[in-house]
């Protein structure tokens, strides 16, 4: 996608899926309907002691029937399904409120699968690829720090050669999943001589080893999500590298590219059910004739019809074969400020109810990004899950940057350097 200017940028938008895509459409709600436990609505409605167990097992059969990994070659273990095969798997499971895989595996299996699939080399397809669907390695993503956020070409974490090994030193922040993974990929600097852009390098290192030391920060939902990643003397074998040494900030981007396709158009599920919930709220509490909160019910409403076609847009750009391109920041931030207005806007309903446990509330799905899953059951837990997305993924302000020199042509922001996170998925 080049910069500068409204020439890339196509506002083309094809509704229409054709008589095969719904077809497997049909197959999979068929799977959904055969395999989900009756009056399945969501994890909530299983006792919270049953869920590992359930999601183990539901996990395995993803793997077993090749939907664990939809788009990835099948000589990986992958689905090998068309983009549109793909889009329909990620809408229908969103519908249904059915995982896809493990909490765990999203790191895996957005990011650094597909990265790996197309910047790795043979040997680390066939060593990477089987162990992530397996389970058996867990990723994380290790880029910003705590000087280098948005400014991520600005980081300060050293990686250095030593015989056969890298030797890692520095600290990574906001590391999601932390915790649960036993692999990062970290972006270090190995040329330090070298323009800030340059000299990174993409490395994959072994989180399993006295090198690494994971230390957790509660997020304000009480939900332990992020760490921090303090790495010293952290040792990773010299093959572990994704492309070339110093040449780590294109793979970079291009891990930032993955999956925006599919989002595009279940985001904007995610956010209907929660829309359609926040109605039954207003129903509830006898407040749906009021004209303002009636007011309020349709802006949000307008917001997420646009959101949809503009995913619509987003997703037919990428079957003809394009990229996501600038619109997708366009919809990180429609999604993530309608997101928070609708919980703002249901806690306001509710006052000090929206406190207290709404089962209800529970069954409506975060979307992918979101933290907290598992304690969404309240009205303002699903407010403070919210607060988040407009950071995640790259700042709003950032997609705003994006949208303002790459969609409408502007000038470009003056910056010291061209160093802006501006494509992040987390
Ligand atoms: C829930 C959550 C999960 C995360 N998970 C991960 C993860 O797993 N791995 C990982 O590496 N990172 C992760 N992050 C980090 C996330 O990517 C960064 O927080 C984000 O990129 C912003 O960086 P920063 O926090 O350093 O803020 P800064 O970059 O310091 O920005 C501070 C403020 O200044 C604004 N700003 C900065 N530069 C500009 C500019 N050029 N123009 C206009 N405004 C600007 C920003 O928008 C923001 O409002 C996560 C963050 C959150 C909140």
């Amino acid at each position: 996608m080049g910069r500068g200017g409204s020439a890339s940028y196509s506002p083309g938008m094809d509704p229409t899926y054709g008589a095969e895509a719904e077809a497997y459409r049909d197959q999979i709600k068929g799977f959904l309907a055969e395999h989900l436990p009756p009056g399945w609505t969501g994890l909530d409605s299983l006792a919270e002691d049953e869920r590992a167990s359930w999601l183990e097992q539901w996990r395995t059969l993803l793997h077993d029937q090749r939907l664990l990994a939809p788009a990835w070659p099948t000589e990986y273990g992958g689905g090998g399904l068309t983009p549109i095969e793909r889009v329909i798997v990620h809408e229908e499971f969103t519908k249904a409120g059915a995982p896809l895989g493990a909490p765990t595996d999203g790191f895996g299996m957005n990011l650094i699968g597909p990265t790996i699939i197309v910047a790795g080399t043979e040997e680390q397809k066939r060593h990477y690829l089987p162990r992530i669907l397996s389970g058996e390695d867990r990723w994380c993503q290790g880029y910003s720090e705590p000087n280098a956020g948005s400014d991520l070409a600005g980081l300060g974490t050293r990686a250095e050669l030593d015989g056969d090994e890298w030797v890692i030193n520095g600290q990574k922040i906001w590391t999601s999943e932390g915790h649960h993974a036993n692999w990062i990929f970290v972006l270090c600097r190995t040329d330090p001589d070298a323009p800030k852009h340059r000299g990174i390098t993409f490395l994959l290192c072994p989180m399993d080893q006295p090198g690494v030391e994971v230390r957790p920060i509660v997020n304000a939902v009480g939900s332990h999500d992020f760490n921090e990643v303090f790495f010293s003397d952290a040792r990773t074998p010299r093959q572990c590298v994704i492309g070339e040494p110093n040449e780590g900030w294109r793979v970079t981007n291009q891990l930032l590219m993955f999956e925006r396709g599919g989002d595009a158009t279940t985001v904007p599920l995610v956010m209907r059910s929660l829309l359609d919930r926040l109605v039954e709220v207003a129903r509830d509490t006898g407040q749906s004739t009021d004209p303002m909160v009636r007011q309020t019910l349709a802006g949000l409403e307008s917001r997420a019809e646009i959101l949809r076609y503009s995913g619509m847009r987003t997703l037919t750009a990428v079957l003809s074969g394009g990229a996501p391109g600038p619109e997708s920041s366009i919809n990180k931030v429609m999604w993530s400020e309608l997101y928070q207005d609708i919980t703002v806007a249901a806690v306001d309903l509710l006052g000090a109810g929206a406190a207290a446990h709404d089962g209800q509330a529970g069954h409506v799905p975060l979307p992918p990004d979101a933290t907290g899953d598992n304690k969404a059951a309240t009205w303002v837990n699903h407010l403070l899950c919210a607060r988040p997305a407009s950071i995640y993924s790259g700042s709003n302000q950032i997609q705003r940057n994006i949208v303002g020199e790459r969609v409408l042509g502007l000038a470009k922001e003056p910056r010291a350097d061209e160093g802006a996170w501006n494509q992040t998925l987390r």
